[in-house]
């Protein structure tokens, strides 16, 4: 759980906190921003986030379905622009994740990663709310992955 207050910049100090930080620095009006990850074991990541905050732990069914959808294609884009069609996005479930914010991970999809459960969707506006647990998305063919049920997804991209 996370007490942290947007209008609160005390509250932001927490660890946990950091990047509703870095969205408050954000131009208002900005719906979705990017960041590299700041981990130095992960050089090749970076994280795309929505500028608006939710309260505690920032549930993406928290946010309304057009910023969910929008973000959910700019990670896409983003992703794509770096790793062509070797591409993946994760974010991990509440339990897993170790920032309060809204973050989804973009990367390098591990040669033959592919197991779980999945569906099969045409574009962003099809992913489902994940709800507490997690989710990671790559293409297949013309169409894209979403796997679901999982806290910890974003071990599916490469460092
Ligand atoms: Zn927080
Ligand atoms: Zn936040
Ligand atoms: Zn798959």
């Amino acid at each position: 759980m996370c007490n942290c207050d947007p209008k609160d910049v005390e509250s932001l100090k927490e660890r946990q906190c950091g990047l509703c930080a870095a969205a408050e620095k954000q131009a208002p009006g900005t719906v979705v921003f990017f960041a590299q990850d700041t981990n130095p074991r992960k050089p090749n990541r970076w994280l795309a986030m929505p500028r608006q905050h939710s309260p505690g732990m920032h549930l993406l069914g928290d946010l309304p379905l057009e910023t969910r959808t929008e973000l959910w294609r700019e990670a896409i884009g983003k992703a794509k622009s770096l790793w062509g069609d070797q591409w993946g996005v994760a974010t991990n479930g509440v339990k897993a994740r170790t920032q309060c914010h809204v973050h989804i991970h973009i990367g390098r999809l591990i040669e033959g990663v592919e197991w779980g459960d999945f569906l099969v969707i045409d574009g962003p506006e099809e992913i489902p709310d994940p709800g507490n647990s997690g989710l990671w998305i790559h293409p297949a063919g013309a169409k894209l992955h979403v796997h679901t049920d999982e806290q910890v997804s974003e071990t599916v991209l490469l460092r």
